[in-house]
């Protein structure tokens, strides 16, 4: 059935160890830890098990190969990762508030990340591309703006499909390079995988049910609503599917949707019925919620067997 394949920017992420207001005063930091939410997703689909690769682009750093290690480590063709060695990689520093928001500095677009590119190595591993995922957030990054249509061309002209994860940044949505890359990946996606008002942004519609027909009417065929604690909702033509949450205590939210749509799609691309994918994506994503760090809550099929058996919820 061929690999699941994303493109996108790999990154380290450094915490902040105490709750506060933003980096405006020295203080304890935790990492690096490997991040960049294409990385978590695609980390995820190796874990499972499944056959999963990654376009990309590093610095010839140590960031860069602690995210490559770890990436190999856990099943993840890395050959069409680039290492550039007159770039860094990128990296992202968070802290959260007391209210739980997040600040963040960011070093990306200017990081190896800007220079991802469908070189040779690029062009062979969408050749075996079975499916490919985008995020959002790498639309936010010129240099994949630019080479995201013609990679799912070259994926769908082979019978492969998309999906997209939107994570839109509302600041992005005026940008007309990224609302053009927004449309030409929206025209392909097949699984769009929203969360929140993500729905009504791609849609532009209030009411939810409203903004469900009209994305299923421009042709995507699943739309998988993350509802963060509350689970998930699944959409398509024969109708709606509910699945709710489990109950766990969150430590660290991030990766927890890359971690959902990862699993989803390997336990679809495996024949699993829709309420079976989404049960296991839930737990997925609601483990990555009680671990500290972007990457470090993945996991395979035996931890997620064991986590629905002793996790609450889930209607279980
Ligand atoms: P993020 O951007 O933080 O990676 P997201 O906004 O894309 O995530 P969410 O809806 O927050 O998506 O989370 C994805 C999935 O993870 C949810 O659908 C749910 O299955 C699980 N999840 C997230 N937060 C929790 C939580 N607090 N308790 C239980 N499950 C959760």
């Amino acid at each position: 059935a061929g690999a699941i394949v994303t493109i996108g920017e790999i990154l380290v992420e450094i915490m902040a160890v105490e709750k506060g207001n933003g980096f405006l005063a020295p203080q304890p930091l935790i990492g690096p830890f490997a991040s960049g939410a294409p990385a978590i997703f695609i980390d995820q689909v190796g874990r499972l098990g499944h056959p999963a690769a990654i376009v990309s682009a590093v610095g010839d750093d140590d960031f860069g190969r602690l995210n490559l290690a770890r990436l190999r480590e856990d099943g993840v063709d890395v050959s069409a990762v680039a290492i550039h060695p007159g770039a860094a990689t990128g990296s992202a520093f968070v802290r959260y508030r007391p209210d739980g928001a997040r600040d963040f500095v960011f070093n990306i677009r200017d990081s190896a990340s800007g220079r991802i590119d469908l070189d040779s190595e690029a062009l062979a591993v969408l050749a075996q591309a079975g499916h490919l995922h985008f995020t959002g957030s790498s639309l936010g990054i010129p240099a994949i703006l630019g080479i995201a249509e013609r990679a799912v061309d070259i994926v769908k002209s082979r019978g492969g499909t998309v999906s997209f994860d939107p994570n839109v940044r509302k600041e992005l949505l005026g940008d007309p390079g990224f609302r053009r890359a927004l449309e030409a990946v929206m025209a392909a996606t097949d699984i769009l995988l929203p969360s929140g008002d993500e729905l009504h942004l791609i849609a532009g519609v209030e009411d939810e049910a409203e903004a469900v027909r009209s994305l299923l009417a421009r042709g995507v065929a699943e739309i998988v609503l993350k509802r963060g604690a509350g689970g998930a909702s699944h959409f398509d033509r024969t109708g709606r599917t509910d699945a709710p949450g489990f109950v766990v205590e969150e430590i660290d939210p991030t990766g927890a949707g890359d971690c959902f749509g990862a699993t989803y799609l390997v336990c679809r691309r495996q024949g699993m019925p829709v309420a079976e994918a989404l049960r296991y994506a839930n737990a997925a994503g609601a483990r990555t919620v009680t671990v500290k760090g972007p990457m470090e809550g993945t996991s395979g099929f035996a931890v997620l067997d064991a986590f629905i058996a002793t996790t609450k919820g889930a209607g279980a």
